[in-house]
């Protein structure tokens, strides 16, 4: 086996060869935002990008039709390593969170590896998995129930950010609706027959707030009111609010649903 250092000098010299024509996918996914499962551009971008260096390359997995797997399988004894790309992006912003870069790092850090693979003649199987809907939707879940996950040894993703760290810490995250319903009657007229939905609402966000004492580190919880009302001379009999729990761990954040 040649010495890791090496190996690590062919990886910058083959990344720059390409360069130009990873920053130009990277580019075009920026100028043509589309939005979780409606990214239909980008994934045809990156896939023909992929299949141009060998890879063999599939559109649509499983449900979902914006997804893709691309594949270089070396024939010989190894891990299943897969790298993975995200490309959709956020309502009226555009790619404000980076994942034009998400999606290209994935399809260039495959090239590159593939390269790396056949010149020293490393075994296994390496996979760019195309992961839609990361701003809403949640397509790396769908895939991991349709079973794409399976057999793959590392699953490996970048995300833009300031400043470059091997690793971060990342939630386990869940987004749920709480819907308020109480009884009609007129504000001033009446108020004693009614019921607030409203105040539910708002009793709500202080319990949160006084549970935030005793939440373990690392602990989130963030909503917004949806739907309060549609009058404000009559008791709301319906009012709604989304939350986002997280945590660490998925069982604690279970915890913190319940
Ligand atoms: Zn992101």
């Amino acid at each position: 086996m040649e010495s890791i250092e090496r190996i690590k000098q062919d990886i910058v010299t083959f990344a720059e060869e390409k360069k130009e024509e990873f920053e130009q996918t990277s580019s075009y996914i920026f100028a043509h935002p589309e939005l979780a499962f409606h990214e239909y551009k980008s994934q045809a971008a990156l896939c023909d990008l992929l299949e141009k260096y060998g890879f063999k390359v599939t559109k649509g997995v499983g449900s979902l039709e914006t997804a893709f797997e691309a594949v270089y399988d070396s024939g010989k004894p190894g891990k299943t390593v897969a790298l993975m790309g995200e490309y959709d992006c956020l309502p009226e912003i555009g790619h404000g969170c980076g994942h034009n870069l998400i999606g290209t790092s994935a399809a260039g850090g495959g090239i590159v590896l593939k390269e790396i693979m056949e010149k020293y003649d490393i075994g296994g199987v390496l996979k760019v998995l195309g992961t839609p809907a990361e701003e809403k939707g949640s397509g790396k879940a769908i895939m991991l129930k349709e079973g794409v996950f399976e057999g793959i040894n590392a699953a490996l993703l970048m995300h833009p950010s300031s400043n470059s760290v091997p690793d971060d810490i990342s939630f386990a995250s869940v987004a749920i609706e709480f819907t308020f319903h109480g009884k009609p009657a007129h504000a001033a007229a009446c108020p004693w027959k009614g019921a607030n939905a409203l105040s539910g609402v708002q009793l709500m966000f202080h319990a949160v707030d006084m549970m935030r004492l005793h939440m373990k580190d690392y602990s989130r919880v963030h909503g917004i009111i949806t739907e309060g009302g549609v009058a404000h001379n009559t008791v709301t009999d319906e009012a709604k609010a989304v939350f986002n729990i997280r945590a660490l761990e998925y069982d604690y954040m279970m915890e913190l649903v319940e």
